[in-house]
């Protein structure tokens, strides 16, 4: 059987959604294929949804306002299993689930359950796996499948002992002791999740800082948190070999000879593009390195009525991004004009404390040889950072001296995701530092620490 449709979605995730509804809104026929259980993408089943739920139980069950409220060390019940902390995660997922199908119903698009792959550069065969067979031509295909954690293969990976960021969603108890390989935000994330339930985390990579893209101060803060939450930190050592010596007992040795053990073990470095099975050849395409897809600026693949975005492009694969470049790539294909590139943006961490930044860092200007000033606020100082317990929480603005043209706002602790948009907002419009002076702040907020940090910075001048 033979639909035909204005755009093909392959993907469900942030990135097909977005580019299925911009579609959808200027009255294309609009069809987006998943597979059976996984609309919403792995950003809802396995990555950013129950990661994030997993965050906000784990800092509620490990007493951890408590702690910095009043004093209190909560002792965590260490009978909690794995089950309890993703139980909420269950209830989020079917909510998001149900607002998505709402979403697609609303604007009639179609969703189709299979695996999808390419018979020509128009058409494409779903199989139900089932026996179900569908064929679908359009005039434009996305192509929106995310991305997959990479496994080395030298590495024996088990799903019991030896976990990526996808498996370790089901592990069966909080383990005593753990060794994570890869300090990039999955490995910082999930080492201060796990640090804050109590077990001994060693956070392992060859490279010599974590979050090598993060403004070097705030990156050290970070570094230094997680200490005082007794996660140990082997950096700039790479892991030779990985073996499982008995039933909870992974050994990490690295090259250097040392020897990290520990109960279980989480592996995560690095992502590949989905693009496997997606038969691209018959498109006239072809994946790059990591199974990645390369694109032009507006998402169009070497054949320009097949657009990718999402994960499946490579950096900087966050669910924020995807969204944006699905809701871009059908602008561009239906001419739909489009205000502000959405080229400054945002990126939320979410470690124990979480970062945020939009802009440019110390070290890019300095690179750039831009003569910029530092205006700092340390939450400490400001009356809702003591009212909430943040004691160490900083924001930072970078600006030019010369025009005091705000071009990077970095924040460390409470709230820094939610924090970054003020500053974001004041980036786009190419606004000066001096707005934070001019303007009203509701107190006590954290956002207080926007005008605590531009004063600090146009004092220095
Ligand atoms: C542990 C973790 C935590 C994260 N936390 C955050 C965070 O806090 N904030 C943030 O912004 N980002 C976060 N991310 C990143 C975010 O999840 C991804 O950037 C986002 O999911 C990418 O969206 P996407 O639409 O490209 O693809 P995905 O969400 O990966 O969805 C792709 C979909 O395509 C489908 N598919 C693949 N191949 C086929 C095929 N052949 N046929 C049919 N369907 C197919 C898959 O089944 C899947 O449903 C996190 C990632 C991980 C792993």
């Amino acid at each position: 059987m033979s639909s035909d449709f204005d755009v093909v979605v392959i993907g469900s995730g942030p990135a097909g959604e977005k580019a299925a509804m911009q579609a959808a809104k200027v009255r294309q026929r609009v069809a987006v294929v998943d597979r059976p259980g996984a609309l919403g993408g792995n950003c809802l089943h396995t990555a950013t949804i129950p990661s994030k739920t997993l965050r906000e139980t784990i800092l509620y069950v490990a007493g951890v306002k408590q702690r910095s409220l009043y004093g209190i060390q909560t002792t965590f019940r260490k009978d909690v299993t794995v089950d309890d902390l993703m139980r909420r995660k269950e209830a989020v997922i079917a909510g998001q689930l149900e607002v998505l199908e709402h979403k697609l119903d609303r604007n009639a698009v179609t969703a189709v359950f299979g695996t999808a792959r390419f018979l020509d550069p128009n058409r494409i065969e779903v199989l139900d796996g089932e026996g179900g067979r569908r064929e679908l031509g359009a005039r434009f295909i996305v192509i929106a499948t995310g991305s997959r954690p990479a496994r080395d293969p030298s590495i024996p990976f088990d799903d019991k002992r030896i976990y990526d960021s996808d498996s370790i969603l089901r592990l069966d108890r909080v383990p005593r002791t753990l060794t994570i390989v890869g300090a990039g935000v999955i490995g910082c994330e999930y080492a201060c999740m796990f640090a804050m339930l109590g077990t001994k985390v060693t956070l392992i990579d060859a490279r010599p800082r974590v979050l090598d893209f993060v403004d070097a101060e705030i990156a050290e803060l970070l570094v230094a948190r997680m200490r005082d939450l007794g996660i140990t930190l082997r950096l700039g050592e790479a892991v030779a070999e990985v073996r499982c010596e008995t039933a909870d007992r992974i050994v990490a040795e690295t090259r250097s000879g040392k020897a990290v053990v520990g109960e279980k073990l989480l592996y995560a470095v690095g992502r590949e593009g989905n693009t496997g099975g997606l038969a691209l050849e018959s498109a006239g395409l072809r994946a790059g390195r990591r199974g990645l897809l390369e694109v032009n600026g507006h998402f169009q693949t070497a054949v320009p009525h097949v657009y990718a975005v999402g994960d499946v492009i490579g950096f900087p694969s966050l669910a924020a991004t995807s969204m944006h470049q699905g809701r871009l790539a059908m602008a561009h294909a239906f001419g739909v004009p489009v205000n502000g590139e959405g080229t400054r943006l945002p990126y939320g961490i979410f470690t124990i404390p979480e970062i945020s930044m939009v802009g440019e860092t110390e070290e890019q200007l300095t690179r750039a040889c831009v003569p910029y000033e530092v205006g700092q606020a340390f939450f400490r100082e400001i009356a809702r950072g003591e009212i909430v317990g943040d004691r160490a929480g900083m924001l930072k603005l970078l600006f030019e001296r010369a025009s005091h043209r705000l071009r990077g706002v970095h924040i460390i602790g409470e709230k820094a995701a939610e924090l970054v948009h003020i500053g974001q907002a004041v980036l786009a419009f190419g606004g000066p530092v001096d707005y934070f002076v001019d303007n009203v702040f509701n107190y006590p907020t954290l956002s207080e620490a926007y005008k605590v940090a531009a004063l600090n910075g146009l004092n220095r001048l």
